[in-house]
C-alpha cells in the first residue's frame, strides 16, 4: 500500500502493456466472427474462459440469457462495487460495423488491468457480459433479473469517429402496428372489402402530420411489413413496424406515445379495420449524464493525448446503457477509430479490426481502469446520482 494515484496509473499501463498481445488478438477473433444478439455464444465462451484463466469467479448464463456473463475479484475490505461492461453482438449483413469486438476487449482489458490491484484496493471489481446491445435490450433484460444489484457504477466506451463523453442517447419505443380488414375481389366487389392497407397508408399521414408537433428530438421511423397478397384482393392483413425515439424518456411515454397511438387507432377508425399494437423490444431509456464520471473520462482522455472531439449534435440512436443509467451512475463515453466512418457501415466494421480500432482497445482499456481505479480510491464521484 502506501501508492500514489499516479503509480496506480502507471501500474495499470504496465499491465495493459503486458496483456496487449491476449486483447488485440481476442478482439481479430470477435471480428472475424461475428454473433448477433443473443446468439453470441462463441464471444461469450471466449471472453469467459479469458476472465476465469486470469483469476475471476465467471458465472456464465446469469439473468436468463445464455450469452451474459458476470465476472467477480473481490478487494481488500468494503468500498464501491465497480462494472465494466462488455458488449460483443454484431449486426446481419454487417458484421462488426458497430465496433463490439471493441467494447467487449476495452471492458475485459481494464477489468484485467485492474485485478492485480484490488489485493490493495476496497471494494469489489466486476466485468459483466450484457449481450443483445444491437435490438435486443440485454441489459434491460438484466436488469429486471437483478445482475446489476449492488452495482455503484456501470463504465464502458463505445468506438466512434471522434473522442468524449456526454453524448446524447435516445429513448426509444419498438411496435408492431397490425390492421386487419376483410377481403374481397378488388374489380368484380370491392365494396365488400375492408382494406388493411388504406389504414396504413393513413397511418403514415397522420405520423407525418404529428412529426410537425412535436419537439425536434422526436424521431419517428416506419417501414410497411404487410400490405397484401395481391393486387386483385382488397389486402385484410397490413402490418408496419415503428421506432419512435425522443432525447427524453417522460416527453416521449407521457406526450408523443398517446398522440401516435391515437394516429393508428384513427386510421382504423378511418377504414373500418381492426388494429392491434404491441410492444417489439424492451422500451430503451435515454442516457443520464454523470459529470463527475464524465469528467475522469475527460481528464484520461486528455492525458492520453487523445484530443476531446465537440459533443455530437449530428444526432444520435439509441442504446440499452440508458436503462442502466437511470438507476446507478454510468459512463457511455466515445473512442475515436475513424475520422469519417459512423456506426452501421463497411467502413466502420473495417475501422474497428485496423490499427487505430487497436489503439482503442488499449486506450479504452487504460482510461476505463483509471475512471475504476479513481471510484475505489475517491467513492464520492459516484455518491450523486448525475
Ligand atoms: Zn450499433
Ligand atoms: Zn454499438
Amino acid at each position: 500500500m502506501g501508492n500514489a494515484t499516479s503509480d496506480y496509473y502507471e501500474l495499470i499501463s504496465k499491465e495493459l502493456e503486458h496483456q496487449q498481445p491476449l486483447l488485440l488478438e481476442l478482439s481479430h477473433k470477435l471480428h472475424a466472427n461475428p454473433e448477433i444478439r443473443f446468439q453470441e455464444h462463441q464471444a461469450a465462451a471466449w471472453l469467459s474462459d479469458t476472465l476465469e484463466q486470469q483469476g475471476f469467479v465467471v458465472e456464465r448464463g446469469v439473468g436468463s440469457l445464455a450469452t451474459a456473463f458476470k465476472a467477480t475479484v473481490k478487494g481488500k475490505g468494503n468500498g464501491p462495487n465497480i462494472a465494466f461492461l462488455c458488449e460483443y453482438d454484431a449486426l446481419e449483413g454487417l458484421g462488426h460495423a458497430c465496433g463490439h469486438n471493441l467494447i467487449a476487449t476495452m471492458g475485459l482489458g481494464a477489468g484485467l488491468a485492474l485485478k492485480p490491484l484490488m489485493t490493495e484496493l476496497p471494494g469489489n471489481l466486476f466485468v459483466i457480459g450484457t449481450p443483445g446491445e444491437e435490438g435486443g435490450g440485454g441489459k434491460v433484460i438484466l436488469l429486471e433479473n437483478g445482475i446489476f444489484e449492488g452495482i455503484d457504477t456501470a463504465l464502458m466506451i463505445h468506438p466512434s469517429y471522434n473522442n468524449g463523453a456526454g453524448g446524447p442517447a435516445l429513448a426509444r419505443v419498438a411496435w408492431e402496428v397490425r390492421y386487419s380488414g376483410k377481403p374481397a375481389h378488388a374489380a368484380a366487389a370491392p365494396h365488400l372489402g375492408i382494406n388493411a392497407l388504406d389504414a396504413i397508408r393513413l397511418a403514415f399521414n397522420g405520423m407525418d402530420a404529428l412529426r410537425q408537433q412535436v419537439k425536434p428530438d422526436v424521431r419517428m421511423h416506419a417501414i410497411i411489413t404487410e400490405g397484401g397478397d395481391a393486387p386483385n384482393i382488397i389486402p385484410h392483413n397490413a402490418a408496419l413496424k415503428i421506432y419512435i425515439r425522443s432525447a427524453a424518456k417522460a416527453y416521449l411515454h407521457d406526450s408523443v406515445l398517446p398522440r401516435m397511438r391515437g394516429v393508428f387507432e384513427g386510421a382504423a377508425l378511418m377504414t373500418g379495420t381492426e388494429v392491434s399494437i404491441k410492444e417489439i423490444a424492451k422500451p430503451y431509456d435515454d442516457m443520464v449524464q454523470h459529470t463527475g464520471l464524465n469528467e475522469r473520462f475527460d481528464y484520461h482522455a486528455q492525458r492520453l493525448g487523445r484530443p476531446l472531439g465537440a459533443k455530437d449534435s449530428e444526432g444520435s440512436g439509441s442504446t440499452d446503457m440508458g436503462n442502466v443509467s437511470h438507476v446507478m451512475p454510468s459512463l457511455h463515453a466515445y473512442l475515436a477509430i475513424d475520422d469519417e466512418a459512423k456506426p452501421h457501415t463497411h467502413e466502420f466494421a473495417q475501422a474497428a479490426r485496423g490499427t487505430r480500432g487497436d489503439q482503442c482497445i488499449l486506450d479504452g482499456a487504460t482510461i476505463l481502469a483509471s475512471i475504476g481505479l479513481d471510484v475505489l480510491l475517491n467513492p464520492s464521484i459516484v455518491e450523486t446520482k448525475a
